[in-house]
C-alpha cells in the first residue's frame, strides 16, 4: 500500500556556519512553523568520508553541481574558471569535506505532507544572493558563486536540504539510526490531516 503524503520525511542539516552564526532556533522555527513535524534531531561533528558518502548517494552529483555552477557563472556573463562539470564537481565536494567538517552541525528529520518540497522552498536556493527574500539562505546570509569560486572554497548556505523523497530516505539512514526516530503523534496532525474536522476544536 502507498504511504500517506503525511509520511514524507526529510532530511534538514543545520551546517557549522548555522550553529556559529546563533541561527539554530531561528532556522528550526521557520520549518516548524509550517505543521511538520520534527522526529529526529541530534548535534554532531563528522568525517570527510562521512560528508563524501552523503554527496555521492547519486552517482551523477558531482557533475550535476558543476553544470550548476559553471551555467551560474556564465549565465552572469563571467568566465569559469574550470569549465569542465566534473572536473569543478570535484573541487566542490573537496571544499565541501572541509566546510562541513569544521565545527559542529546539527541533523534534523521533519516529517509531513510534501516534507521535502516545504523545506526546499523554506531553504531557498543553493546561492544565498540569488535566493529569495524569506527564504533561509536569502535572509540570514551573504554569499555567492562568484565569491566562493574566488576565494576557493563552499558557498556558505546555513542548511542542507534532501532534494527529493527517495534521496531524503538514503539520507536519512546515513545520519540516523532506526532508535534515533521517534515514532508520535502531534496533536495538530488532525487538523492538517484529518479528513473530517467536525467536532474536533
Ligand atoms: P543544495 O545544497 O542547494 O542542494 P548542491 O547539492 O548542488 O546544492 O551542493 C551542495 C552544497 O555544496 C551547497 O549547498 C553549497 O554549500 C556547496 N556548493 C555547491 N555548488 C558550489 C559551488 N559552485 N561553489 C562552492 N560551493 C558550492
Amino acid at each position: 500500500m502507498n504511504k500517506h503524503h503525511k509520511e514524507e520525511r526529510t532530511l534538514v542539516v543545520i551546517k557549522p556556519d548555522g550553529v556559529q552564526r546563533a541561527l539554530v532556533g531561528e532556522i528550526m522555527k521557520r520549518y516548524e512553523r509550517t505543521g511538520l513535524k520534527l522526529i529526529g534531531i541530534k548535534m554532531m561533528k563528522v568525517t570527510e568520508s562521512f560528508i563524501e558518502r552523503h554527496y555521492t548517494f547519486d552517482p551523477d552529483w558531482i557533475r550535476k553541481a558543476g553544470e550548476k555552477s559553471i551555467n551560474n557563472i556564465k549565465e552572469k556573463g563571467l568566465v569559469p574558471d574550470i569549465d569542465d562539470p566534473d572536473k569543478a564537481g570535484k573541487v566542490i565536494l573537496q571544499t565541501l569535506k572541509s566546510y562541513l567538517t569544521s565545527g559542529p552541525l546539527i541533523a534534523m528529520v521533519w516529517q509531513g505532507a510534501h516534507a521535502v518540497e516545504i523545506v526546499r522552498k523554506i531553504t531557498g536556493g543553493t546561492e544565498p544572493v540569488s535566493s529569495p527574500i524569506g527564504s533561509i539562505r536569502g535572509d540570514y546570509v551573504v554569499d555567492s558563486y562568484e565569491m566562493s569560486g574566488s576565494d576557493g572554497r563552499s558557498i556558505r548556505n546555513l542548511v542542507h536540504a534532501s532534494s527529493s523523497p527517495q534521496e531524503a530516505e538514503q539520507e536519512i539512514e546515513h545520519w540516523f539510526r532506526d532508535g534515533e526516530i521517534v515514532d508520535y503523534t502531534h496533536h495538530q496532525e488532525k487538523i492538517l490531516y484529518d479528513k473530517d474536522i467536525q467536532g474536533i476544536f
